[in-house]
């Protein structure tokens, strides 16, 4: 990666881009044998793997592949440069989403790569590679290693290392953080969160229910955003649970390659006890559990979709992130008190917001400490718009404009 960023940093920007593109075109032209990996390998609905997660994966090429030979038009007035080699350690929940997210604008600004995926979902990364090189990609400029953590460690203390890309734990990117204090390396981290999803009593309330679905449930809830605390206004608190549960019931777990499934397998054996051990702590805590039925195989990993009812903020379930189908509920009175309740964690990554009322949309996208705040639905994501956290929820954003600056140092 060293060797190929002498070469690389100094390419027509306009010729990086091509390349850029090519590698998009490409996942999309394969695109139905990376969902089939996807799914298989972390478990996710193939209507998933398909629908989402692949195509945007792609998507992230094609932007940034438009991003190279403008970077001078991003940054007025400064000499945009590449920072050198990108070191990059993604989770396993978005395999290759998370690939793209951190490769694309890597490239685009002129980096060269070497990226670790989560060792229980390497394999989209390793087909990834595979592209790459028959993109005919300059070798070095993008490499990927596979190992458990201490591979990360290794990239993280590496000397030829410029700069940190980490998706992962608050736990791992604290551990990140101290291990480069002092060192020349930049880093961006994108880490945990414990979403507040927010439905007032005038919200269209169906379309809510299906947000709050859509929030806790996509991706087995292995998702950093995901919208695992609902307050729910305290007059429509009844009705918004009656059908919630009713709409759990109709929820099909299992199969990943199963077309119909809409929860699939829990991604590996220590994240189903991690899971089922916060769901013990809740029940002992004294929340109320309530759990759909479902037909499940004997074997694998499952867990049903689950809601907490007669939580409060201190409980471990409301403060913690579990990242899995389990869903917090409380209620609220007034506007003021939500805000304060959903600002109460160590994290700050994400948001949601359900009601009729522009007033009210400014005033919690004012007042959140998220970094991102839905109103009206939930975990849409598009290249063109920035992600990333506030408070232990890390700093950095990926996506858009401001993913570019994470990649370049400005002259
Ligand atoms: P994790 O345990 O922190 O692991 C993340 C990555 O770091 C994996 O590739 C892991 O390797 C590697 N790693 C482990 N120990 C390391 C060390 N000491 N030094 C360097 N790298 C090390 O997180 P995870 O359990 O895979 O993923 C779940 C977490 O990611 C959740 O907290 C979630 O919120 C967060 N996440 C955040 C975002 C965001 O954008 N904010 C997006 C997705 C996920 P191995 O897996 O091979 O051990
Ligand atoms: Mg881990």
């Amino acid at each position: 990666a060293r060797k190929a960023f002498k070469s690389w940093s100094k390419l027509n920007p306009k010729e990086r881009g091509k390349y850029i593109f090519r590698i998009a075109r490409m996942i999309q032209e394969r695109a139905r044998e990376f969902a089939v990996i996807e799914s298989l390998d972390g478990g996710k609905p193939i209507r998933e793997s398909r629908d989402i997660d692949i195509p945007l994966a792609a998507n992230h090429f094609f932007y940034y592949a438009g991003w190279a030979d403008k970077l001078e038009y991003a940054f007025p007035n400064k000499t945009p440069q590449p920072l050198g080699v990108a070191g990059q350690i993604i989770p396993w929940n978005f395999p290759l989403l998370m690939a793209a997210w951190k490769i694309a604008p890597a490239l685009a600004c002129g980096n060269t790569v070497v990226l670790k995926p989560a060792e229980t979902t390497s394999l989209t990364a390793l087909k990834l590679a595979e592209l790459i090189r028959d993109s005919g990609l300059p070798k070095g400029v993008v490499n990927i290693i596979t190992g458990a953590g201490e591979t990360g460690t290794e990239i993280v203390n590496h000397p030829d290392i410029d700069k940190i890309a980490f998706t992962g734990s608050t736990a791992i990117g604290k551990i990140i953080q101290k291990s480069i204090a002092g060192s020349k390396k930049k880093s961006t981290l994108e880490l945990g969160g414990k979403g507040a999803n927010i439905i007032f009593e005038d919200a269209a309330i169906d379309q809510a229910v299906e947000g709050i679905i859509n929030a806790i449930f996509f991706n087995q809830g292995h998702v950093c955003c995901a919208g695992s605390r609902l307050f729910v206004q305290e007059s429509v608190a009844e009705i918004v649970i009656e059908k919630l549960k009713e709409r759990i019931s109709t929820l099909i777990v299992g199969d990943p390659l199963d077309k119909n499934t809409d929860i699939g397998a829990i991604n590996s054996k220590e994240q189903l006890n991690t899971i089922n051990n916060y769901i013990k702590i809740g029940k002992k805590e004294g929340g109320e559990i309530y759990q759909a039925k479902c037909k499940v195989a004997k074997k694998g990993n499952w867990c049903p979709p689950t809601l907490f009812l007669n939580v409060s903020q201190s409980h471990t379930i409301v403060q913690e992130e579990i990242f899995g189908p389990v869903l917090a509920i409380q209620t609220f009175r007034t506007i003021d008190e939500v805000i304060e309740k959903a600002n109460n964690t160590p994290f700050g990554l994400s948001a949601g917001v359900w009601t009729e009322k522009g007033s009210k949309i400014f005033k919690l996208t004012q007042e959140l400490n998220a970094g991102v705040v839905w109103a009206n639905t939930y975990n849409k994501f598009d290249p063109t718009s920035p992600f990333g956290g506030f408070k232990e929820s890390g700093f950095g954003r990926e996506g858009g404009l401001h993913g570019l600056e994470a990649y370049l140092k400005l002259k």
